[in-house]
């Protein structure tokens, strides 16, 4: 699915020589490598500014937590997702509301977005699922006329753009994440907030340090989510090479959409407003379980994202969600499944990896 020692490789004289410069430096902890970090990831989301933090999730609190949202609020977000997504709501006393995703883009549906609003919604949560942007259009309509937060979690999909725009500044904030298999990604964890709102990234800032300002004078009850300095120095030599990975991300999948049309299966289908980074490459076929066990046979790797939505989730059983609820992220929990995409697979591979797919349903044929 991914090779993060072939991009290190790839890289090690630069990322080697940039992490050894911080260890000489002294300056481990919000330096000058984040302060650059986040300049470079604003710059590059056309956003005003960035927050450098300690994880994607954490880029998720942070955000809610300097909004001020807590107990008796709702926020409305995706069921097929990532846990951390809809977690971060609860932790901070709020709720979230799951509402279904559009089955071709497996993006939250906006039209159900409206019909969850209650006077308790506070904020909507889009998810920017597999790389690609949710329908930001919408949404944002809706987050206006109803006077709600739009936050984006663009965690998969740093270099993503909604007409034209790139994700993370196209709401009132967005979270990036460096996990170390995402587009850009570290050698740990670590994770930044875009932001236009600079009083909310000032708070945010003080946020993430203990609501500390200077010496001991703590401004707000804050929390330690520091993004430390060897992280932001490999982020930025890899921040250079985004855009290439993203291309060749692009490209691969290309290639599968043309290799594998015909076949009795859903390849990823891309709103043509999205320029989208494919975080992943994700299937959908009813028999997913049986091309996986052949896939393992020819020695290809693959991965179900998401195989149960988090409203069936026993951690979320509390809110008396029922099997049959959200049917288009139940199907989907059921009939995905992800193939590798990563930027260094080879043409070869790629052709073998769509020949495999195609003998799976020849052999089922006969
Ligand atoms: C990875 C991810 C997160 C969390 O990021 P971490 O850096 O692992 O905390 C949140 N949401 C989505 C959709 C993700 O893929």
């Amino acid at each position: 699915m991914l090779d993060i020692q072939e991009q290190y490789q790839q890289l090690k004289q630069e990322i080697d020589s940039a992490v050894l410069r911080v260890l000489a430096s002294g300056q481990y902890v919000l330096g000058e490598n984040v302060s650059l970090l986040e300049q470079e990831i604003a710059t590059y989301c056309d956003a005003k500014t960035a927050v450098g933090v300690a994880s994607g999730t954490d880029a998720l609190a942070l955000i809610l937590m300097a909004l001020g949202i807590g107990k008796g609020d709702e926020v409305i977000t995706t069921p097929f997702t990532f846990v951390a997504t809809a977690e971060v709501v609860s932790h901070l006393g709020a709720e979230p509301v799951f509402v279904d995703i559009d089955p071709a883009t497996f993006n939250i549906d906006p039209e159900q977005v409206e019909a969850a609003i209650t006077p308790r919604t506070v904020a909507i949560l889009p998810v920017h699922l597999y790389g690609q942007p949710a329908d930001m259009n919408a949404l944002r309509r809706i987050a206006e006329r109803h006077h709600l937060a739009l936050i984006e979690d663009a965690a998969q999909a740093l270099g993503a753009r909604f007409d034209g725009k790139p994700v993370g500044g196209l709401g009132l904030a967005g979270a990036f994440s460096f996990y170390p298999t995402k587009n850009l990604g570290g050698a740990g964890d670590g994770g930044m907030i875009v932001t236009n709102d600079l009083s909310l990234a000032e708070k945010i800032r003080l946020l993430r340090n203990h609501g500390q300002r200077e010496g001991y004078e703590y401004h707000l009850l804050g929390w330690n989510s520091r993004l430390d300095e060897i992280q932001a120095a490999i982020l930025r030599v890899k921040l250079k090479y985004l855009d290439e990975w993203n291309r060749a991300r692009r490209a691969h999948a290309h290639s599968y959409n043309n290799l594998l049309q015909d076949l009795p299966l859903q390849v990823p289908l891309t709103d043509n407003r999205c320029y989208h980074v494919f975080h992943l490459y994700t299937l959908k076929l009813s028999n997913r379980g049986d091309l996986q066990n052949y896939l393992v046979q020819h020695g290809i790797e693959s991965r179900i994202y998401y195989p149960r939505p988090l409203h069936l989730q026993v951690a979320y059983s509390h809110l008396g969600y029922r099997e049959g609820d959200l049917p288009h992220s139940e199907r989907a929990s059921r009939e995905v499944l992800s193939i590798p995409v990563h930027p260094s697979l080879t043409g070869r591979q790629i052709a073998y990896v769509a020949a495999t797919i195609r003998k799976f349903f020849e052999e089922k044929a006969h």
